[in-house]
């Protein structure tokens, strides 16, 4: 008797200390960006767990990045870690060490600050941990990877599309934030295109200047202000992304302007792509984020694994010459939007021409 009550009282203890672990594994697996999943699968069968640490969610397209990313991971069986910082510089690194504390076997990082995110590469190596930076490049580290578009051509597609329509008069060039590379190598590409009218004297840029953040409200205090230097006598503006085109636009729509004066864009957005049937943007740049979230996830696992991800390019971030994967941004008008984006299933042909008449 004595036996088996002291039996019962062992077993009643083991199935307390089972229920403890099983509420302590799930109630760990909450984050702010809701992804529940957290290392779910590599506790049990030793997956991939990879950590994305991403600047931003704000405009339409990271919240793309983040699903298709997700989505191309878990196809692969592993799971993923997102945390979003908001802008802010001391979040992404704080947000980067706890991905690394918690033992993620590779970090996917959208830099907000290139020069700032460096410290999160130093972290990770010194963990073990590799890192691969996704669409904007960590400069002066040993970042492993790099997996983008190739930029130089976005702003270069930017500005033949302006050039195209106004081949002489006075340019606006709207850029987006001076903390993102890419920022930098968008306005490379239209200088690339612009200044052999510059030097001919067709072309005159009158004012050029960042955008905050990317932050379509500090785009339009640009426009504003290029706007009211000027006189209103504009003849063309590139815009670095769809956001920054959007805060343009608003500033040219209140000085009556909208749908006279070209305006270039990035992202193809959906409130772009409908501005652009509509009139008041020339252009977009699309970029299959699909096909860049794959390539990440694909090779972020290969980081993982130790494996040669197979790199055919390299791009120097000023320490080292980063093994990099550029992918083919494509130039979208009125024209060809119907068999770019809408063909692609990026966004829906009822959708795009909502406000069409
Ligand atoms: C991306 C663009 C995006 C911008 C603002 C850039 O680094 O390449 O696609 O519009 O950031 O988020």
């Amino acid at each position: 008797m004595k036996m088996r009550k002291r039996k019962v009282k062992g077993g009643m203890l083991a199935l307390m200390l089972a229920v403890i672990v099983l509420l302590a594994a799930c109630s760990s697996g909450s984050n702010e960006e809701g992804s529940s999943d957290k290392g779910a699968n590599s506790a049990k069968d030793g997956s991939i767990k990879i950590g994305f640490s991403m600047d931003t969610l704000q405009e339409e397209r990271w919240q793309k990045d983040r699903d298709l990313f997700k989505a191309a991971a878990e196809k692969l069986g592993a799971t993923v870690e997102v945390l979003a910082a908001n802008s802010d510089d001391a979040k992404q690194i704080a947000q980067a060490e706890s991905l690394i504390s918690q033992g993620v076997d590779v970090l996917v990082v959208v830099p907000h600050n290139a020069e700032a995110t460096a410290a999160i590469v130093e972290k990770a190596h010194e963990a073990g941990i590799k890192v691969l930076a996704y669409d904007r490049l960590i400069k002066n580290s040993d970042v492993d990877l790099y997996v983008s578009f190739d930029n130089e051509r976005v702003g270069e597609m930017q500005a033949e599309a302006i050039v195209a329509q106004v081949p002489k008069g006075k340019y606006v060039y709207i850029g987006g934030s001076e903390a993102d590379n890419n920022a930098h190598l968008f306005k490379k590409g239209a200088m690339n295109i612009l200044q052999p009218y510059i030097d001919k004297g067709d072309i005159q840029i009158v004012y050029d200047q960042w955008s905050k953040d990317w932050n379509p409200a500090a785009a339009l205090s640009n426009m504003e202000n290029a706007l009211t230097a000027n006189n209103n006598e504009i003849d063309a503006v590139v815009a670095a992304n769809d956001g920054t085109a959007g805060g343009a636009i608003q500033a040219l729509t209140a000085q009556g302007l909208a749908g006279q004066i070209p305006v270039s864009g990035q992202d193809a957005e959906l409130a772009a792509a409908q501005r652009i049937i509509e009139g008041t943007q020339t252009m977009t740049v699309y970029k299959p984020i699909k096909s860049l979230a794959e390539k990440a996830a694909e090779l972020a696992i290969k980081l993982a694994k130790d494996e040669d991800p197979g790199a055919d390019k390299t791009v120097n971030n000023g320490k080292i010459d980063v093994p990099s994967i550029l992918l083919d941004p494509i130039a979208v008008t009125k024209d060809n939007i119907d068999a770019t984006v809408i063909a692609d299933g990026f966004h829906s042909k009822e959708d795009v021409y909502k406000n069409a008449n």
